[in-house]
This record gives structure tokens, C-alpha cells and sequence, in this order.
């Protein structure tokens, strides 16, 4: 199988060239066209002659995403279905807010974690992305957003199909190349890691001294509740997920976000409001509280809103930040936790 030529760093690039008698800059130039142009064949490459197109076609591919099919809902959300080098999907979506454009992107085929209440974990997971794939995600909405909305997108958040931390390495490497100068230059203060709560991998995050920020979908801090409705967490205890945040908090500075949603008979009394408060005071954090969106499991029941109220009143009595995320693209089952690959069961 030929080698993916975005596997190679500058360096490598440009000695490739080096030792097939080409100058050294030619790796300069063709880097150029892969990671700022973002182009998907040798072809495109207009500044580099027919001879030295052929063997890179000879040597290398260019595995690049291709958009399937593109779903506008009807406030403004686009949802893409993305289709790999090997013919699987994922999907991605660019959320205008106000005047800004949000990219949520997928890090997973499928997802190995079996959250009751996620369309995304009945796929089961089938593979990793690779790291030039996280990055063509971003890419390519960014090029939408500059399209449809005339901006390039101001924020990225891993909240797409697939748990993020499983898939660390080409998680780290896909983020390298979207904040670098060569790819889209984005701040890593405007990317958010949302992961299902796998401490040890928090920590090893707070380690590596990542500038990106964190959100831990928690939906309970009982955990015989959580137990039920995430069972992998059986396996992360919450004062160890616990203990990891607030590693994250002393090794970062940066606060996390709890992602929380009120389920009738699930969460919605107040010794779940209780637990709630009594986690997030334990170590620094806000709470953004996410609208439920309907999957197939019809256990799952948005809560009342005055229970909500309820939640929000509890929280910023205790001084903890709190907001709501709307729900976003619901009509094109778009919104967190609807992303299951539709397409390709029609
Ligand atoms: N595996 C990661 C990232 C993907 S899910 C994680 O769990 O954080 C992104 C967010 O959508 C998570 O907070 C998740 O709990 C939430 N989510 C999952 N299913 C949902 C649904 N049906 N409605 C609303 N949010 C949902």
C-alpha cells in the first residue's frame, strides 16, 4: 500500500525530494499545497512540474476526506456526512452562533463507550481517525464557513461521534495541525476536548501540558446513576475522575466544563442537585447544561423545565457558572448525540 504523503513532516518531505535529485525547496512547496491549500490530488499542485507530479503519484497518496452529502438545517447548522479513504462515514457539523462558526468534529468510527442515551454508541466502534482526518474535518468547515457565512471558523469542539481520549495520539497530532501556522492557525484556547471522563488520560493530558480546554460529559455525580446510564464508567469511578480534574486544574490553570443533562426519573430530584454541587466545588468548574435530543431509547425523557430552573437556581447559589446549550440542527439530526450515520442505513 502506498504511503499517505501528509504522514510526512517538512523535513521528511524535503529530504524525499533531496534524494530523488530535486531541490530541497520542492518539499517547501508541495507541503504548501498540502497543508495551507489543502488540495486533494498531485494534479492540483500547479507549480511543480508533470515529472515530479508522476512520482510522487507513484510514491504516495493523498487520503483525503470527501464530503458525501451535505445537510442545511433550518437555522443555519450544516451537517456533513464524511466519507473516508476506505468508504466509512463519519459526520461533522458547522454551527453558526451570532457571528461566530463552531466546528464539531468526529475523532472516532463508531464509539466503544455505551452511553444509553447517545445514538453515536450503538455504531460500536469500528476505527480510529487518523490525525490528517481530525484535521480535514476542521478544514473543510472551515472552508464552508467562509462560504456560506464569510468567516473562517472561530471554534472547534471534539464533540462529534467517537470519545476523543481514546484515540489520543492522532487526537494530539490532528490538534498540532490545526493550531500550527501551516494548517488553519487557530488558537488552541478556541478548541474543547469533550470526553466521556477516562481519568487516566485526563491526566496524561495535564501532563503534556495541552493549551486546549476540557469538558467532561458527567450527566450525574451519583454513581449508581451514572453506573446505569454510562456503564462503562464502572471503571471510572467519579472521585477518580475526580482527583484527575483537579490535576488537570493545578498542571493547566484551565477550569473544566461539566456537560450535564436532567432526564425525567433519572437525574431530576434534588439529591442529584445536591451531588451535582457538592462535585463541581470540589475543584474549579462551570456547568453547561445540554438539551436532551431524542434517540431511539425511549428511557430518556427531558426533564420539566422548572427542574431545570431548579438545577440553575442550586448552581449559581453555590457560585458555579452555569449555561445552557441549545440545541442546534435538530431537524437534520444534527444535535449532539444524533450522530449515527443515517445515510447509510436508508
Ligand atoms: N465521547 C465524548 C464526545 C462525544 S459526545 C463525550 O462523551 O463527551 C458529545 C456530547 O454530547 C457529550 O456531552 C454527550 O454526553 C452529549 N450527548 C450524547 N447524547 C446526547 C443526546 N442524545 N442529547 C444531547 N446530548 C447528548
Amino acid at each position: 500500500m502506498k504511503k499517505d504523503i501528509r504522514s510526512l513532516n517538512l523535513k521528511e518531505l524535503c529530504s524525499f525530494f533531496e534524494s530523488n535529485d530535486f531541490p530541497s525547496f520542492r518539499g517547501n512547496q508541495v507541503y504548501n499545497w498540502l497543508w495551507n491549500k489543502s488540495v486533494f490530488s498531485f494534479d492540483e499542485m500547479t507549480n511543480i512540474s508533470l515529472q515530479l507530479r508522476d512520482l510522487l503519484k507513484k510514491e504516495f497518496v493523498i487520503n483525503h476526506i470527501k464530503i458525501d452529502n451535505i445537510q442545511k438545517s433550518k437555522d443555519g447548522t450544516i451537517k456533513n456526512a464524511v466519507k473516508l479513504f476506505d468508504d466509512l462515514l463519519v459526520e461533522s457539523v458547522l454551527i453558526p452562533v451570532k457571528n461566530r462558526t463552531t466546528a464539531c468534529i468526529s475523532s472516532q468510527v463508531g464509539c466503544s463507550l455505551d452511553c444509553e442515551f447517545c445514538a453515536t454508541s450503538k455504531l460500536k466502534r469500528i476505527r480510529n481517525l487518523n490525525a490528517d482526518e481530525i484535521f480535514d474535518q476542521a478544514s473543510t468547515i472551515n472552508l464552508q464557513s467562509k462560504h456560506y457565512y464569510n468567516r473562517p471558523i472561530s471554534n472547534i469542539v471534539f464533540m462529534g461521534m467517537g470519545e476523543p481520549l481514546l484515540n489520543y495520539k492522532n487526537l494530539i497530532l490532528g490538534i498540532e495541525k490545526i493550531t500550527s501556522k501551516d494548517g488553519l492557525g487557530l488558537s488552541p484556547k478556541r478548541i474543547t476536548v469533550s470526553t466521556s471522563g477516562i481519568s487516566k488520560l485526563i491526566i496524561k493530558m495535564a501532563d503534556s501540558q495541552v493549551k486546549f480546554n476540557l469538558a467532561v460529559s458527567l450527566h450525574s455525580a451519583i454513581e449508581e446513576t451514572r453506573n446505569k446510564i454510562m456503564p462503562f464508567s464502572v471503571k471510572f469511578p467519579l472521585d477518580e475522575l475526580l482527583n484527575a480534574i483537579k490535576y488537570w486544574n493545578k498542571k493547566t490553570g484551565k477550569i473544566v466544563t461539566y456537560e450535564y443533562i436532567v432526564w425525567k426519573e433519572i437525574n431530576d430530584d434534588l439529591r442529584h442537585i445536591n451531588a451535582l454541587v457538592k462535585y463541581c466545588k470540589a475543584s474549579p468548574s462551570k456547568v453547561n447544561l445540554i438539551q436532551y435530543n431524542k434517540t431511539a431509547n425511549s428511557l430518556f425523557v427531558s426533564a420539566e423545565d422548572n427542574i431545570i430552573d431548579k438545577y440553575i437556581y442550586e448552581l449559581e447559589k453555590n457560585r458555579i457558572p452555569v449555561t445552557i446549550r441549545k440545541s442546534r440542527g435538530k431537524d437534520i439530526d444534527a444535535a449532539c448525540g444524533q450522530l449515527a450515520n443515517k445515510l447509510i442505513n436508508q
